[in-house]
């Protein structure tokens, strides 16, 4: 292997160092600007060769080009015309839409063979003497590869950084500079202007004496190069400019609290930074940063062999949060495995650890909650700030109205659009004080210390989270508290409290819970998903001669619409150690291939798989017959326009396949279908993207299927699972 690396300051002198001892075979060939530094390089057996320019860099397999903003274009193009054929090229730039536009202007589009990328690791110091090999041990490449890059080229760069010790992720270029112009561009530039405001100060020199470690803390990264800092400001200029208008909007609403001595604004905002802060803290220990890291997006796969084994998918999200919650109210230790290891749960595992309670993990989907007791709960020292997650904000709410502190529940700019009124509504009748914003979104302010009353509500909105809020808060209140919801929503809720051992009646469409009870921890196995689940059994059904075993799904009747259908269709599913688990129903699945039907699928089981649609077209696609869906609109607002989505992909295998505004009609060719080969778009979608791989299943010729990274958001070891089951499944990029 014959690299080359254009610009040999800290991060191409790094590269070479990291380089030289995980590949001490590679040829190193470099080029930087003054030949004192391309003779230091040499000198220090950084590189082998020392280019006479960049054009110089021969037949070199690999370039990374390390140069500052302002000479990328020149060098750039001084590349393109000295690369031989198979050369691959890719760069450090801390800002990436301005490298395409450069590559752009150089030649008129991007080429298959340039991968954009950038190293998140550095130093104040800079240039060759600031030269370390273990620079990106543990740090993030963001690479950002275009349409047209290519897989080879792309798989290349990845596997360049990963032997670093890099942990590699993809974006697009333009969220690639959105995201690094909030957290480091737009902090660089404040610290070097808090330095400069305070420099203007004659006594200067006596401030800087004074100045504590905070100070020292806040602005180490003005101790950076102004030339790198003025090239990236500008190359990044827009979505620099987006994060000083939001900063400085942020900055007088605080000048005016201050000049008001609005004590309560101040609290306010300094708690929901600290809170924010706090979750993401605990976000990076825990790991759960792994969602952004990168994962492969392309996935071919072919027709094989038979599926067989024995597997367990990942946990349900509802199911971990409320392992947590309950837990953290229990007396005694809970002790829970298989809990899913996402933001949003963590965001919940966080609040009750701001409430005082003690919670080991999570650590390999355990977690242990050391719970405090119903009414063991303390007040928080600062507002509780839960991301994104609107279960955690919802449930929370209704645990929080029945306590004797006050306490407020924030969220991130999403979160803090959707509408909460709707829980503060129903606890209201409980005697709950509990205020959103005039536009009955977050923050939700809670006043503690009132004295809840049992009494019936009736909800006017069917969901699971309103209907939770109101029985946990039941929990607080005196004599017995009932709630109807209008239609059937996801019980785990209610299942959980029997499980703590809180009894939750029900009578028709009606829940009831009596006050004053006190929960005993007890062990949750988390549930898999059965929405992970339904790929695979899917996947055996239609691959002759399978016979796969799924382990531990939860079978709430809320939510295996999927297995119903799939018998009506005629699958061999059968459910084998039916088990009950924190009050929930589990069991093992086994399915075999087997001689599908079309069918019309029952309307009343439409709510029920809705997100499992996207892999029922599938199975519809090799069925004998055809099946029609109707109802299922919903599809069409999902991460992707499912339907469309599933339309296209499947009309590009050859299926006869007619999208409807409300769902699909789908004409199967019957049990020895074979698809034709084709490349399909997942859109992003992990569940698309997912279906559309099980369906490669039944094309000899095979299918490769896009955009699959997110897969590794919802369901992190699909890939492997899916190989260890016997999936003839490749990695292309
Ligand atoms: P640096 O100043 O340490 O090194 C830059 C090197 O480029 C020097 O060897 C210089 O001689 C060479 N050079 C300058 N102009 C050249 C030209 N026209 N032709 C050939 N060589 C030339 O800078 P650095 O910190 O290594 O940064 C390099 C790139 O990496 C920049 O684009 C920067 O945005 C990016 N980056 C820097 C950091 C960081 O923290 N330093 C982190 C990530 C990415």
């Amino acid at each position: 292997m014959h690299l080359a690396v254009i610009g040999l300051g800290l991060i191409g002198g790094s590269t070479c160092a990291a380089i030289r001892r995980v590949h001490p075979d590679w040829k190193i060939t470099g080029y930087a600007r003054s030949i004192a530094t391309r003779e230091a390089a040499l000198a220090r057996g950084l590189i082998d060769h020392a280019a006479e320019s960049p054009e110089g860099i021969g037949a070199a397999d690999l370039v990374l080009i390390a140069v500052p903003m302002g000479q990328f274009q020149s060098v750039f193009a001084a590349v393109a015309r000295g690369r031989s054929e198979n050369t691959v090229v890719t760069d450090a730039g801390s800002t990436k839409g301005s490298v395409v536009r450069d590559v752009e202007a150089v030649l008129g589009s991007i080429p298959s063979w340039f991968v954009p990328g950038h190293p998140i690791a550095g130093s104040e110091r800079s240039g060759l003497e600031a030269t370390n090999p273990l620079l990106y041990v543990d740090h993030q490449v963001i690479l950002t590869p275009l349409k047209t890059t290519s897989p080879d080229a792309l798989a290349q760069v990845t596997a360049f950084w990963r032997a670093q010790g890099a942990r590699v992720s993809e974006m697009a270029p333009d969220r690639h500079d959105e995201v690094l112009a909030l957290t480091s561009h737009l902090p660089h530039v404040l610290a070097f202007t808090l330095v400069h405001a305070l420099s203007d100060d004659d006594e200067h020199l006596d401030i800087f004496r004074y100045a504590a470690g905070g100070f020292r803390d806040f602005t180490r990264i003005a101790g950076s190069d102004p030339v790198m800092w003025r090239d990236i400001a500008l190359a990044n200029q827009a979505a620099v400019l987006v994060g000083i208008d939001r900063f400085a909007d942020r900055l007088v609403h605080l000048r005016t609290m201050i000049a008001q001595a609005d004590q309560d604004g101040l609290i306010r905002s300094f708690e929901r930074a600290r809170a924010a802060r706090e979750l993401f803290k605990a976000l990076s220990e825990q790991g759960a940063q792994h969602v952004t890291e990168t994962h492969p997006s392309v996935f071919q796969v072919r027709a094989g062999g038979p599926l067989t084994g024995c597997i367990r998918v990942p946990g349900d999200k509802s199911i971990s949060h409320r392992a947590v919650m309950l837990g953290a109210l229990a007396d005694g230790v809970t002790n829970i495995t298989g809990f899913l290891e996402g933001e949003d749960a963590i965001a919940t595992v966080q609040a009750f650890r701001e409430m005082g309670v003690e919670i080991e993990g999570p650590t390999d989907g355990k977690v242990r909650v050391h719970g405090s007791g119903v009414d063991g709960l303390k007040a928080p020292q600062a507002s509780l700030y839960v991301g994104n997650s609107g279960t955690t904000m919802r449930l929370l709410t209704g645990i929080l109205a029945g306590q004797s502190f006050n306490a407020t529940l924030e969220g991130d700019s999403s979160l803090s659009r959707r509408p909460m009124q709707r829980v503060a509504d129903p606890l209201a009748q409980l005697g709950a004080q509990v205020r959103t914003s005039a536009t009955g979104t977050p923050p939700v302010q809670i006043t503690g210390g009132q004295s809840l009353r049992g009494c019936h509500v009736d909800l006017t909105v069917a969901s699971a989270q309103v209907k939770s809020a109101v029985l946990l808060a039941g929990l607080y209140a005196s004599g017995t508290t009932s709630v109807t919801e209008p239609a059937p929503t996801r019980d785990h809720t209610e299942r959980m409290l029997n499980g703590f051992g809180v009894p939750v009646r029900r009578e028709g469409s009606t829940a009831f819970i009596e006050g004053g009870q006190r929960l005993t921890a007890t062990a949750i196995d988390v549930p898999a998903d059965i929405s992970s689940a339904a790929f695979f059994l899917v996947a055996a059904s239609i691959v002759p001669g399978s016979d796969l075993t799924l382990e531990h799904v939860g079978l709430n009747p809320t939510r295996t619409g999927v297995l119903e259908i799939l018998r009506l269709m005629g699958a061999d599913i059968t459910v084998l150690n039916p088990r009950e688990v924190g009050g929930e129903p589990v069991g093992d699945l086994r399915v075999r291939a087997s001689a599908l039907q079309g069918i019309e699928i029952p309307a009343a089981l439409v709510p029920l798989a809705i997100d499992e649609f996207p892999v029922l077209f599938v199975a519809a696609a090799c069925a004998t017959g055809v099946t029609r869906v109707e109802g299922a609109e919903e599809l069409r607002v999902k991460e992707s326009d499912r339907i469309q989505s599933m339309v296209d992909g499947l009309s590009a295998l050859g299926v006869v396949i007619q999208g409807t505004p409300d769902g699909a009609i789908i004409e199967g060719q019957g049990a020895q279908t074979q698809f034709q080969s084709a490349d399909v778009q997942a859109h992003e979608d992990h569940r698309i993207a997912m279906a559309l791989t099980v369906a490669g299943l039944r094309a000899p010729k095979g299918v490769v299927v896009h955009d699959c990274a997110n897969v590794a958001t919802s369901f992190p070891n699909f890939v492997g699972l899916a190989r260890q089951v016997g999936f003839p499944l490749d990695l292309l990029g």
